[in-house]
Formats: structure tokens, sequence, C-alpha cells
């Protein structure tokens, strides 16, 4: 019998955390934040009880609570070398930022680096009587599904997945082995995703109509993935001019380059950040702002990041654009946004005169592909759905059961299975 522990992530996206334990392991895969006023963690696992973590991809609502374990322990942290740079980078500016409410320091940080286990697709690693071994994600470079093996047991941890190409990584594929048992995310198991191509065009051609005019086009994007994803689509469509990255983008632009292995195309992701004017400070903001131009810039939901920068100087112009690339967490500025029309700019709120738009860049699998990731599993997986909105949960919880007849669930926070 193998016990899995719904620590966080349940019902909601942000927090993930799995506990797997076998008669002789305990492993946690992702121990992940909720980014929020105060942060939110998972549910409090002591670092003695555990015998390393698994860190699935660099974004925070995976990696951003593993740095808790290392005050006084040294359990190995098992990623990928590209995650683990991005993890350094991310986490240093997260205690920047929200130091005051974090439990841990750079010191837990950089004793949390120590630890590292690199990790590269498809290899197997064994701890004690548990065996598991990373496979592609395609949802940003670095990321993997985790397949877990323990007790003559077959468990898939999906984390975040994306099975389409993007312009930045190769889509994942679909296991070809016989699970007893599924863990999958939901993000977006309501909702379906546009055609990629044509979702490029129509982003292409409201960017050109904003440029056309004279305006400048603010996409607030997160700084690791969502940001070079859309450098390179603009890249791929012609554009060498005035194309501005801002955030956190020059480290980890450097950190993917220094990783080419992970990306789908090496070569031209390289062009297409050479091109793109790296924003160094407020000189350069300013200067960004005084011409026709394409700004990418964090926050991706506006909630922070120069993006708000950007956003209060070119709200009231209505020949600029602010084209929402990201998905909106609903209660943040960017969703506001886009159900209002209203953005806040000191002390009022405003009508945004911009042309606010969204495009789902998503690098989630949509409704169609999660249901075919779960249709292409072999077995009969007993199916526990997290990572998502409470509806979107359900939702897929509903369809792998009346659909495929499969045993269904969405865990709620503290939950204990046995498989
Ligand atoms: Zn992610
Ligand atoms: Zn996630």
């Amino acid at each position: 019998m193998v016990r899995l522990s719904f620590l966080g992530g349940t019902r909601e996206v942000g927090r993930n955390a799995v506990l797997i334990e076998s008669v002789g392991a305990r492993l946690l895969l992702d121990y992940g934040v909720m980014l929020d006023d105060e942060p939110g963690f998972p549910s409090h696992v002591r670092a003695t009880d555990i015998d390393g973590v698994v860190v699935t991809h660099a974004h925070l609502d995976h990696s951003g609570g593993v740095p808790i374990f290392y005050l006084t322990e040294r359990k190995p942290v098992f990623i990928t070398p590209v995650t683990a740079e991005l993890v350094r980078v991310l986490i240093k500016d997260f205690i920047k930022l929200s130091g005051y409410y974090l439990p841990f320091e750079y010191l837990e940080l950089e004793s949390m680096m120590r630890c590292r286990r690199d990790l590269h697709y498809g290899m197997k690693v064994r701890i004690k009587d548990l065996a598991f071994t990373p496979i592609n994600a395609g949802h940003i470079p670095g990321s993997f599904m985790v397949d877990v093996e323990a007790e003559g047991r077959r468990i898939l941890y999906t984390a975040d997945i994306n099975t389409i190409d993007t312009r930045l990584v190769r889509g994942a594929r679909i296991p070809k082995r016989k699970y007893d048992a599924v863990i999958i995310e939901s993000t977006y198991a309501t909702q379906e995703h546009p055609e990629r191509r044509e979702l490029e065009e129509e982003f292409i051609k409201e960017v050109k109509l904003v440029l056309d005019e004279e305006g400048r086009v603010l996409v607030p994007a997160f700084a690791v993935g969502r940001s070079q994803e859309m450098l390179s689509v603009l890249y791929a469509h012609g554009f060498r001019r005035n194309v501005y990255i801002d955030g956190m983008a020059r480290e980890v632009n450097e950190i993917f380059l220094s990783y080419p292995d992970y990306l789908k195309a090496p070569r031209s992701f390289m062009k297409a950040l050479s091109t793109a004017k790296v924003v160094r400070g407020w000189r350069d903001r300013r200067e960004a702002l005084k011409r026709s131009s394409i700004i990418v810039a964090p926050s991706g939901m506006l909630q922070g990041g120069t993006a708000v920068y950007y956003m209060e100087r070119l709200a009231l112009d209505e020949r600029s654009g602010v084209f929402l690339v990201s998905f909106q967490i609903p209660g943040t500025r960017g969703a506001k946004l886009l159900e209002t029309g209203r953005f806040t700019i000191g002390d009022g709120e405003e009508e945004v005169k911009a042309r606010v738009r969204r495009f789902d860049f998503s690098s989630h699998a949509g409704m169609t592909q999660l249901h075919e990731f779960l249709k292409g599993l072999r077995g009969e997986p007993k199916v526990y759905v997290i990572h998502g909105e409470e509806e979107n949960c359900k939702a897929l919880t509903d369809w792998a059961a009346d659909e495929l007849g499969l045993e269904a669930q969405a865990p709620t926070q503290g939950d204990e299975v046995d498989v």
C-alpha cells in the first residue's frame, strides 16, 4: 500500500504539495506557496520525517516553500539543473518581497541549493523501497511529471502539464505505462484553449493595430516562461525593434540559454532574446514608454511588479493596449480589469481607455487535452484532481468518473488515501 497525503493545492491553484509514503520511504512532491498579501503554505511536515523533496518546476506554487526543510535538516532536493537555477532567482526575489512573513532566509535557500540532486528526464532515482522517474511535462523548461513506483504500485503525479508544443518547449507525451493512480492538475479543466496558430495571429494583429497608431503595448507576463514565450512569438512574426523586456528577465534569459537542451528551438530563442531590449532601470522604463513599443513586464496578473508602473502610465491612452496573456486568478487586479474595465491609479479608480484584451497563451493543458491525457493512460488508475479552482477540480473528477468509469475524487487539504 502507498499512502498519498494532499497537503496543499487542493481545490485551489497555489501551494501544491503531495506526500507519498511507502513502507520505507517518504517523499514530498513539490512544496509550493500561495502568493497572497501574506504567503500561504501547505500543511506542515517535519523535515526529519521525509527522505527528500522533488521539485517539478520553478514556479513558486510548486517550489516556494521548500527552503523550510533546510532550517536544520539536509535532505536531498531532486530537481533539474535549469529549475534549480531558476528557483534560486525566484525564491531570492520572494524572500526580498515577503521576507517578513517567511520562516526562512537566504541561508536556508543556500542550504537547499547545496542539497541538490540533479535530475534529467527519464533517469530513475531510488530512495529506499521507492523509485521515481521524471518525465517532460511540457509546461516550462525543466518541468517534469513524476512517475513513482513503490510496493508494486505505479503512480503518476502530473504537476503542471501541457501536451501541445509551445514556442519554448515541446509538449508532454502521455506516458505509456499502467497506472494505479494519477494525481492530475485541472487549471483549465472547464476551458478550451484556442488553436495556437490562430491565437498568435490574433495577438499579432492587435499588436500591429496599436503600433500603427503609435501606441504602446503592455504585455504583463511572469518572468519565467511566459515572458520568453511572448518574445519568441514576437520574433517569429518579424518584430525586431522596440521590444522591451522588464523584470528578472536578464537573469532568467541567461539561465534558459545555459540549458539549451530544455528548449524546443534554442537557436531562434537566442535570436529572439538578442533583439529584445532588456530594461535595466527607471531610465530604460521611461525610455520604453516614450516611443511606440511593446513592453513585456511582470507580473502577469498586474498584482505588482513593473507592469503596474507601465499600466498606470498608459491606461488612459486610447492608442495604447494592455494585452493580458496569463491566467488571471479571481480577485487579482488583472481579473478585475477584465471584468470592469477599470484600474486603480494612485488614489482613484479609473476607466481604462487603452485597449484591454486577453489572449490565452497558456502553458497548461486545456479541457480537451486533460481529457485526452486521462483517456490515454493505461490501466484503471484512481484519479485525484488538484491544482484548479474548486469547480474545475470537480468538473474533471466528474468527467473521469462518468466518461471513463474511473474512481475519481477532488481531495481537500489534509486528505489521505491509500493506493
Ligand atoms: Zn507552473
Ligand atoms: Zn502550478
